[in-house]
């Protein structure tokens, strides 16, 4: 077992000299970053990290500088997505030069760190710690990534979040008031009700959310050359209830999931890809529009 808190410096004991050395850290770390935007849900298993990395692809292909964190540091996919299961993170300048794709995408996960086979060990000072105190250890540790990359000049960052819409809250604030959301959703009752507690939580802050992205709207048939309904009781309408725009309804293509096991960033161009490099475009326009406004 390995802790992840081996390689990044823990602290010590001054807290309120900590956070504000740690804050200034994160604000000169992302100087060079024009926008972040968080992709999140609440739900887990919704297709997050898979879209998160297919966006930041299809930014990639309309000539934006992109780089990912993977925030979600119990579940980091993003290593695997990326094919950077072994990127070391080596110290660079000022702090830890950011792991690249062979096509130049910026990708921060601990899974590059850590292999698969062993588990994350959050350990702190007392054994048998409280929930709450493990979560600030690991939300103490994705504020330290933050600060410790050196980003350098980017048009957009996207943070890959974790499960659990209460934790929302803690993001936006770290991440500050510009950065903008994203929610992932699937036509279920079920993740329609998570996501709208993540939603509820967002109205409670300055940062804006540019949409809903449903995805699983349906299945990709390729010997029939069609989307097809995935969900048999129906389609429950995802947008109305949650008062989001719905920025693109992306289906299931068994050749994207395969693709992203195997560290592909190249998957097929089909309607899946099509309809996240939509979602793309409504992306980067809600980001051009709030910066002009
Ligand atoms: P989350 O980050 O929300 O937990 P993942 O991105 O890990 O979800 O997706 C869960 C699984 O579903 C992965 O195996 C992924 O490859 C697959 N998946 C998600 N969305 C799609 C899609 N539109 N087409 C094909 N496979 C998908």
């Amino acid at each position: 077992m390995k802790s992840y808190f081996d390689l990044i410096d823990d602290g010590g004991s001054d807290i309120a000299g900590q956070v504000g050395r740690q804050r200034e850290r994160i604000a000169e770390a992302l100087a060079g970053v024009q926008h972040i935007v968080a992709i999140g849900s609440g739900k887990g298993g919704v297709g997050k990290s898979t879209l998160t990395m297919q966006l930041a692809l299809a930014m990639q292909r309309r000539g934006r500088r992109c780089a990912i964190l993977d925030a979600d540091l119990n579940g980091p996919c993003q290593a695997r997505l990326a094919g950077l299961e072994n990127a070391a993170l080596i110290p660079g300048g000022r702090g830890m030069t950011l792991p690249r794709t062979a096509n130049g995408l910026g990708v921060v996960s601990v899974g590059s760190a850590v292999p698969e086979s062993q588990d994350l060990d959050f350990a702190s000072v007392a054994r048998g710690d409280s929930h709450v105190w493990r979560a600030t250890r690991e939300f103490n540790l994705f504020q330290q990534l933050l600060g410790l990359v050196e980003w350098g000049r980017l048009d957009v960052l996207l943070v890959d979040l974790p499960p659990g819409a209460e934790r929302t809250l803690q993001y936006a604030e770290v991440l500050g008031a510009s950065a903008r959301f994203v929610l992932v959703s699937i036509p279920t009752a079920l993740a329609r009700g998570v996501v709208a507690r993540s939603t509820a939580a967002l109205r409670r802050t300055p940062n804006a959310t540019l949409g809903l992205i449903e995805n699983m709207s349906g299945y990709y048939c390729e010997d029939c050359d069609e989307v097809r309904p995935l969900f048999d009781h129906g389609r429950v309408d995802t947008a109305p209830e949650l008062g989001l725009p719905v920025l693109a309804s992306i289906p299931f293509d068994a050749r994207l999931a395969a693709a992203s096991d195997a560290g592909d960033l190249e998957s097929p161009r089909g309607p899946a890809v099509r309809a996240i490099e939509a979602a793309a475009d409504s992306i980067l326009n809600g980001l051009a529009e709030r910066r002009a406004g």
